[in-house]
Parts: structure tokens; sequence; C-alpha cells
């Protein structure tokens, strides 16, 4: 059965890194609410003059608005043997309109969970410097500078924390995910189709379990033919 990849983690958790692998390995393509809002309201028609409304209204995009994005965009000949969702469905609304969708394309919907501890993402934002240079990010942790506080590039330049990188700030961001987001995970959780898997471990190691969640129950290939009946 061809699948929907509900793509779910906190921000931090390295979703994005993982729906680009599935791209590059499985042909899955990727398919990000936000990235596809801000390219489609570039066009000339009408769904593109709704889109620049409300973006220059300030307001979030109506379920109804991304509803429509997301079903032309997955309407396309590269969806047809499933795709990656990252950042939809964020509401229930959107989750039962993904619902109705999945059913006409006759695909599965699989959610999966990209889980980090709290404490770890925390970590990891707050150890972010960036030079206000070159805009080369680094980490305390995982990526520190040669010199200290100072870009290697820029060796006269102090590195900066971005404001949204405080401790405070991220609380907030993690706080309104989990409230977010825990309604969809119940609701793929109760209905049998929720995945978790342990996000701590580097990016190879998660990719490898989410591939196996997505072969398994007989994923089939592309027309490309690159990968095996599983
Ligand atoms: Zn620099």
């Amino acid at each position: 059965m061809w699948k929907i990849i509900v793509l779910i983690g906190a921000p931090g958790a390295g979703k994005g890194t993982q729906a680009r692998l599935l791209q590059e390995h499985l042909n899955l393509p990727q398919i990000s609410t936000g990235d596809m809002l801000r390219a489609r309201a570039q066009e000339k028609d009408v769904l593109a003059e709704e889109i620049k409304a409300v973006q220059s209204s300030g307001k979030l995009a109506s379920d109804d608005l991304v509803m429509r994005v997301v079903e032309e965009r997955t309407t396309m000949e590269d969806s047809a043997n499933g795709y990656v969702l990252d950042g939809f469905p964020r509401t229930m609304a959107q989750a039962e309109m993904l619902e109705k969708l999945a059913t006409e394309q006759g695909l599965e919907i699989v959610a999966i969970v990209v889980d980090v501890p709290f404490e770890l993402l925390e970590k990891r934002a707050t150890g972010r410097l960036s030079c206000p240079v070159c805009g080369e990010i680094y980490h305390t942790q995982s990526k520190p500078p040669k010199d200290d506080k100072k870009c290697d590039l820029h060796p006269y330049t102090e590195l900066v924390q971005r404001v949204d990188d405080t401790a405070e700030k991220v609380k907030i961001r993690l706080d309104t995910y989990n409230e977010q987001t825990k309604p969809l995970i119940d609701y793929y959780g109760s209905t049998g189709r929720l995945h978790r898997i342990d996000g701590t471990r580097d990016r190879e190691a998660i990719h490898k379990e989410i591939e196996g969640i997505i072969r398994s129950n007989g994923f089939v290939t592309g027309h490309q033919g690159s990968l095996q009946h599983a």
C-alpha cells in the first residue's frame, strides 16, 4: 500500500532533515506546507491572491486554504506513490480533511513522531550561536568555534545568540508545540497508525528506522525501480 507519511516533531527534533532523507532515498516528495504556501503565493491566480491576502494580514492560513494547497500539490504526478507531509496536519480539522484526501487518493496514512526529550531540545537550541557577518551557525557543544565566541572566518566578530533561542523562548515554543500536536498524536495513536521513534540518535539511524516503518505492510516502489518490494 502506498503511503502518506505524516512527520511530527518538535522544533529542533530534526524532522526536516528526515523528510529530506526520505525524498532522497525513497523518492517520496517532501511536502512542507510553510514552503509551499510561500511558493504558491508567487503565482498569478485566484488561490495565490487569497494566500497573499492572508499573509499580509498576519493571520494564520485557514484550514480550508491550507487544504486546498495540499490537495493541489499532492495530485501532481510525483505524489501518486505517496509523499511526506511536514507541518501538516496541524489541527484536527486538517487531519479529518486529510483522511478524505487519502481515501480519494487510495493512500494509507502513517504518522511518525520523532521523539526528543525537552532537555535535549532546549540544549540544542540554547547552545546555538551565529556570526552576524556571514550567518554561519555554531553550537557550543556540537560545533564549537575554534576561538571561544568568535567566528572562524570573522575572528573580530563576536558570535551572537538569536533572540528566539533563549531558554525562555524555547520553552514557549515547545509548550506551544506540545499543546498543538497532542490531539493529533492521540488521534493517530487511537487509530493504530502512530509510530514513535527515538530522535536522540544520529540522523542515519533515525532514517533507517523510519524507512523500516514505511516499508512494512508492503510498501512498493516508484516506477523508477530504485527500490525492491519490501
Ligand atoms: Zn562569520
